[in-house]
């Protein structure tokens, strides 16, 4: 299943143009979607799922035109939006069966054979029967997925899912996803560059709405190899030094000094050592050269 994304543009009634001309394809497996903050991940996810329409451009899943046949679309997606409301009162079981009448799953049978499944299968077995609104952070994300897996969608999207989730939490969450299925695809949305570097096999950068990178992490990490460099500097006016005059993709404190990474095809100085490059240099790389344009 692809899902092809061409020229798709979006301004919101106040002016902000959240979405500009942007293309993107998107093939089976999990698909990373990386930006920061207000990037318009939400906006693009949310016009996959039919929710909104764009100013221009077109969507298509294989052969289904997304932004016309908006109920055909609905048939085969699950959806895991950023704020997932949920009826605080109501057990997971109870919901779940509530939601699957919804999708069309009339046959009692069934919908509970593939209700229980889906409570085994994210681990809420043990609480299926406690009122949603008592489950952590973590247990209301994999009742997310719950809910989004009903009815064996083909296409699924889930939106910031990790954001606000303690590290164990997160870890047992991406284990979940990674274990959906190899014959769906799904879109992982987040500003979170570990999730798409344990998870996704490709992935797409989108900031102020344009696609600034489209390929695999892997390939990415290979074109930086031998020109990140890095030199911990203590003082500010050091750091500014720095900034002022070579390529700085990102600082961070380390024990209160600052770990300045820089990339460059040679070694740009005294006291810089070549580092491993990771995902996240790749991430601000890309923001900093957009920044700069
Ligand atoms: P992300 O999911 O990457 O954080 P969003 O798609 O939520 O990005 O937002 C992209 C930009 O559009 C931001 O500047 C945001 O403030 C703005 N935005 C999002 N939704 C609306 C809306 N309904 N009305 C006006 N502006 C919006």
């Amino acid at each position: 299943m692809a899902l092809t994304i061409t020229g798709l543009s979006k301004t919101y009634p106040n002016g902000v143009k959240a979405l500009k001309n942007l293309s993107l394809t998107i093939g089976n497996n999990m698909f990373g979607l990386l930006g920061p903050n207000g990037a318009g991940k939400s906006s693009l996810m949310r016009t996959v799922a039919t929710l909104q329409d764009p100013d221009t451009g077109t969507i298509f899943l294989d052969g289904l035109d997304v932004l016309k046949e908006k109920d055909a679309v609905r048939k085969v997606l699950g959806y895991l939006p950023q704020e997932f409301g949920v009826y605080p009162k109501m057990s997971a079981l109870d919901m779940l069966q509530h939601l699957a009448i919804m999708k069309g799953i009339t046959n009692k049978t069934e919908r509970n054979q593939m209700v229980d499944a889906l409570l085994n299968q994210t681990n809420l077995w043990a609480a299926r029967k406690k009122a949603l609104s008592t489950y952590s952070g973590g247990m209301k994300q994999r009742f997310g997925i719950a809910q989004a897996l009903l009815a064996n969608p083909k296409l699924i999207i889930v939106d910031e899912p990790t954001a606000g989730l303690d590290p164990a939490e997160r870890n047992r969450f991406l284990n979940l996803l990674s274990s959906i299925g190899s014959n769906v695809t799904v879109i992982l949305s987040t500003h979170i560059v570990e999730d798409v570097r344990e998870l996704c096999p490709r992935m797409a950068i989108i900031a102020n709405g344009e696609l600034l990178l489209e390929g695999s992490p892997a390939d990415s990490l290979q074109e930086l190899k031998g020109k990140i460099w890095s030199k911990v500097v203590s003082t500010d006016d050091e750091l500014r030094a720095l900034e002022a005059s070579l390529n700085v993709i990102s600082t961070h404190l380390v024990g209160g000094l600052h770990e300045v990474r820089i990339y460059a095809d040679a070694s740009p100085g005294e006291g810089f050592t070549p580092v491993d490059s990771g995902l996240e240099d790749v991430y601000f790389l890309n923001l900093a050269k957009q920044s700069k344009n």
